[in-house]
């Protein structure tokens, strides 16, 4: 079987066309039992643990295994079909089982912790230095130092937390499907678009029912709280969304929600941790929870006259509209969505035959070239996975091979929505060469017509700069070991190359390089780019408010003993105090559907949104004050960030790109926030 299975022979490009369905089950499995073999070469030597032997051969072992299951699972995202996501479903519990037997290995753990344990007096670089640090942590993190009683109890913890996030997740899914708002009279409708009216009779028609359903699914929401102009109806779908698992039913979440909180605050406790928010924090840039505090606390300070203000010109607006006494939680999105309209006269319509793909494709390869010297050449000679992928060599000013880079633009059956950059080979040197990695960006773009090329909208331009600047990330990697390499950097750091990239789309001097009209090739207006600015800046304080309540109620949970917390509803309120503008809602509550912290991985981490923009917005400063081509930041930003991966702390290298510390400043004029 091996000689015949593509994925278990060694190869450069990954081999698409040569590869079966039937051939990755077997090679999972196969590659699993060489890692397994590589691993115990390791436990089983008789010599001493040493950096090399043990950390080095640790990094090095289940590449097969790596490089198969990084196919796999990018083409069951990009490219998948019923076959491969059963298999899936088959190989994803060997996988964790693997990656299970691998933390809790004792006899590894001994080895690694006895080269731990004599760091400082190795002379390790500081790579190597980070690099043992993260296999260790990978285990102590883990329970691995605990005894025997207490990994019991670390073992019951994880497993009764996890059945809780799950039942949370199962709540509040049972409580958004199970409700619909059934409208049978059309003029009570008034305002609603009418494709928006088309789904909500569509969906009353599969329900068998006579007029429009309306329901929590954020499609269905998000445009009747938007457009519907009967205040009544508006409250009543705000108050049942804002219910979810908060009544009197068999799925409430407030007791889970305590459960969750105080289980976790338990296990930071038997690790050695003082909160959960300290055990999450010691892997992230901001490192405390004293940080984070003071950061959304600084944040607030600054944002809360602008969005204090903003709320005072919304009032009025709905006063002077419709004779508004006060404003309701219900109001907030209809009568912006007036304002701006009314402000703002700037649609996709207008600015969408600026933004042809191939234009926008040649600018962001153009920008690239300016700031790090990269030449981008599409080849035909590289295997693909399906015709429509696109293929590039990226070499360097001397010719020097960068990446293999693969684009793959557009929606089809088989790729899930959303944009993402992904890896099918990291970069690493090793045995004296430099492994240049395989970088690939997958996005779901309108299609080119029979009358019309590809043409995107503004919010496509800069989904675009996003993943390709976490494409740059991964390929001007330049660390020693994969492990470090490229992308694989804290989770409150990962969005600053791509998000940083997305600046050069609101300057006249990069859109000046690619955006031309698709039939007259006229450059876009310098005003049309003054109004995408201003509406993207549209009622900025009272959205910053809003995303540093929800940072606040997070930290609220998840940086204190939560043990003397005994009612959640009264607990949230008080945590909103500070940033609240519109009345409360008692049938409401936040934190029983609060899915990012209570069921998905964001937990003492929901203020990262806010921390990226902060450091792309003080990133980009210091190219807007050089210019935004200028040579010495731009290879700076390379040398110090963008090449460096995981190898340093971020802090570390972010300062020494900057020169100090990020400082929200420039976030805030940005923003508009101040001046
Ligand atoms: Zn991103």
């Amino acid at each position: 079987m091996n000689q015949n299975n593509p994925l278990l022979q060694s190869f450069e490009e990954a081999p698409f066309s040569k590869i079966k369905t039937k051939h990755y089950q077997p090679a999972i499995k196969e590659a699993i039992a060489l890692a397994k073999a590589e691993i115990d070469a390791i436990t089983a030597s008789a010599e001493a643990p040493t950096f090399k032997n043990t950390i080095e051969a640790l990094e090095n072992s289940g590449e097969t295994l790596s490089r198969a299951t990084s196919i796999f699972f990018n083409l069951n995202s990009a490219e998948t079909n019923d076959e491969i996501q059963e298999i899936a479903q088959v190989v994803s519990p060997w996988l964790s089982e693997f990656g299970n037997d691998l933390t809790l290995n004792e006899a590894l753990f001994k080895r690694v912790k006895a080269v731990y344990d004599q760091r400082d007096s190795l002379e390790l670089s500081v790579e190597k230095h980070k690099l043992l640090e993260k296999h260790y942590k990978s285990f102590s993190r883990n329970g691995a130092n605990l005894n025997n009683e207490d990994k019991k109890e670390l073992r019951t913890l994880d497993s009764e937390l996890s059945k809780l996030s799950l039942t949370f997740g199962e709540h509040v899914l049972a409580e958004t499907n199970n409700y619909e708002l059934l409208i049978t009279d059309e003029s009570k409708l008034d305002g609603l678009p009418e494709s928006e009216k088309e789904s909500a009779a569509q969906l009353a028609k599969e329900k068998g029912k006579e007029g429009f359903i309306f329901t929590l699914q954020h499609p269905s929401y998000i445009p009747f709280m938007k457009y519907v102009k009967n205040r009544e109806l508006r409250k009543e779908l705000s108050i049942a969304f804002g219910a979810k698992a908060f009544q009197d039913n068999k799925y409430n979440n407030e007791e889970i929600v305590l459960k969750i909180a105080n289980l976790r605050h338990k296990r930071a406790n038997l690790l050695g941790y003082k909160t959960h928010a300290h055990f999450v924090l010691e892997e992230r840039m901001a490192k405390t929870p004293e940080k984070v505090n003071g950061f959304l606390e600084e944040l607030l300070e600054k944002a809360k006259p602008a969005a204090e203000k903003e709320f005072k010109e919304l009032t009025a607006f709905a006063q002077e509209l419709d004779g508004l006494d006060h404003l309701e939680k219900w109001d907030s999105a209809y009568y912006s969505e007036k304002l701006k309209q009314k402000l703002f006269d700037v649609d996709d319509e207008q600015l969408k035959p600026y933004f042809q793909l191939e234009n926008v494709i040649d600018g962001v390869f153009t920008v690239a070239n300016k700031l790090y010297d990269l030449q981008f050449k599409e080849v035909h000679d590289v295997d693909t996975y399906h015709e429509e992928v696109k293929t590039y060599r990226v070499t360097d000013v001397n010719g020097e091979e960068v990446a293999l880079f693969y684009a793959d633009f557009h929606p089809r059956e088989g790729k899930r929505g959303g944009a993402w950059m992904t890896v099918y080979r990291d970069q690493e040197k090793k045995d004296g060469k430099n492994i240049r990695p395989h970088i690939s960006n997958v996005c779901n773009f309108s299609r080119a017509t029979a009358k019309k090329p590809a043409l995107l909208t503004f919010n496509e331009v800069t989904t675009l700069f996003h993943e390709f600047g976490h494409a740059l990330h991964g390929m001007l990697a330049n660390t020693k070991y994969a492990s470090l390499s490229g992308a694989s950097v804290y989770w409150d750091f990962v969005e600053l190359p791509s998000q940083v990239l997305e600046n050069w789309c609101y300057e006249p001097e990069a859109l000046a390089l690619f955006a031309n009209h698709y039939k007259t090739g006229e450059i876009i207006p310098k005003e049309l780019i003054e109004k995408i600015k201003k509406s993207a800046n549209f009622q900025e304080g009272m959205q910053t408010l809003r995303q540093l309540s929800f940072g606040m109620l997070d930290m609220a949970w998840h940086g204190i003993d939560p043990s003397t917390i005994k009612n959640v509803k009264e607990h949230e309120t008080q945590a909103f105090e500070n940033t609240k503008l519109f009345p409360d809602v008692a049938e409401n509550c936040m934190s029983t559907s609060f899915s990012h912290i209570f069921q998905g991985g964001y937990s003492a981490g929901y203020y990262s949104y806010k921390w990226a923009e902060v450091l792309d917005a003080d990133a980009f400063a210091y190219f807007k004050e050089e210019g935004i081509f200028n040579k010495e930041v731009a290879t700076k930003f390379k040398e110090n960030v963008l090449s460096q991966g995981g190898t340093e702390d971020p802090m570390v290298l972010y300062k020494r790109f900057r020169g100090k510390e990020p400082n929200p400043e420039a976030l805030l004029k940005r923003a508009g926030l101040i001046h």
